[in-house]
């Protein structure tokens, strides 16, 4: 009989559970031998409240190991999210948007009341369609990272966290022995040719294209940051790769857009990335909206509405 573990979806796109269904041959014993799942709403017929809805309180069975994907935009994420804090050990955040707020805390740069009115009220969706009240559960007033709200045990992001890592995390867990994680950047882990300087000065648009030459490998490829292209890589957390070969959008000759999150703990990826850029010698007032550069990490009160400027008199 495996350690008992119990997963559990927030406000998740279902790719970080895509991302456990991809670990492939390996989840067989992962999900027979090592762990004994009890609750997986993706794998398993699990219900809340009871299997025939005849319960009155949310049911999460206790676990050991407990992992949340998604992060927490309404009232019922944090119902959830509380009770797997309550039911399980040990409580993993996997994937981005459990640890930074992923692309759901784009949102947070906007005002939400205009973003709700935009979403159900634009003519070209449902004309005179008024924003639901009834069984949609509340928003929050900004999505958050899970650690926000409760305490989290540890964090494996990525948008999508990489197959591997997961199963290296759990397995890891159980045999009671550090994780061996990739603690670097996407740079680290880069075999792009570096020389320490742009050749532009500026950032370049992204449809762009990217000069290298298709019979080469990838170590032979300026980098792209020194190619002028908004690559986020000295600013982002390695490990797409699986901690080792060329990170994912790197071996395809696209620029890497930051999906794992900061390399700190406590990073932020938009002061980081202009500290970066500078260093290239970049101007990074040629990047156009640079508040982008949170897409991925807008959670920990990172990405706020603009505040509206008042004309002077
Ligand atoms: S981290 Fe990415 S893959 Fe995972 S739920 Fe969020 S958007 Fe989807
Ligand atoms: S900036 Fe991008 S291309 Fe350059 S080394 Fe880092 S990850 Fe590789
Ligand atoms: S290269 Fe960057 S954006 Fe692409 S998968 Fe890796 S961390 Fe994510």
């Amino acid at each position: 009989m495996g350690v008992t573990a119990a997963m559990e979806w927030l406000g998740s796109c279902s790719g970080c559970e895509i991302a456990f269904l991809n670990i492939g041959e390996d989840l067989v014993p992962l999900i027979t031998e090592t762990l004994d799942l009890v609750h997986a709403p993706l794998l398993m017929d699990h219900k809340y409240f009871g299997q025939c809805g005849e319960g009155v309180t949310l049911e999460i069975p206790d676990a050991v190991i407990g992992i949340v994907t998604g992060g927490v935009n309404n009232r019922e994420h944090l119902t959830v999210l509380r009770q797997m804090r309550k039911k399980c050990r040990l409580l993993i955040a996997l994937g981005t948007c459990a640890t930074h707020g992923g692309i759901p805390a784009l949102m947070n740069g906007q005002d939400q009341q205009a973003s709700w009115q935009a979403i159900f009220k634009t003519v070209s969706t449902d004309p005179g369609a008024e924003i639901p009240e009834v069984e949609v559960p509340p928003p929050l007033d900004r999505v958050y990272a899970c650690d926000e709200k409760v305490k989290i045990d540890m964090q494996l992001p990525g948008c999508p966290p990489n197959p591997e890592l997961i199963a290296e995390l759990l397995v890891a867990i159980v045999e009671g022995r550090s994780p061996v994680l990739p603690g670097k950047s996407v740079c680290d882990t880069c075999p792009a040719r570096r020389e320490g300087r742009s050749v532009v000065g500026k950032v370049k648009r992204f449809i762009e294209n990217v000069e290298f030459d298709p019979g080469e490998p990838v170590s032979g490829m300026r980098c792209l940051l020194e190619q002028g292209f908004m690559c986020m890589g000295p600013v982002t957390a390695g490990g797409c790769n699986g901690g080792e070969g060329v990170p994912a959008c790197i071996s395809a000759r696209v620029p890497c857009r930051g999906c794992f999150g900061p390399v700190r703990k406590n990073g932020n990826q938009l002061l980081d990335m202009m500290n970066g850029l500078a260093s290239n010698g970049i101007d990074f007032k040629s990047v156009v909206d640079r508040r982008s550069i949170l897409r991925f990490s807008g959670a920990h009160g990172r990405l706020r509405p603009l505040k509206k400027r008042v004309a002077k008199e």
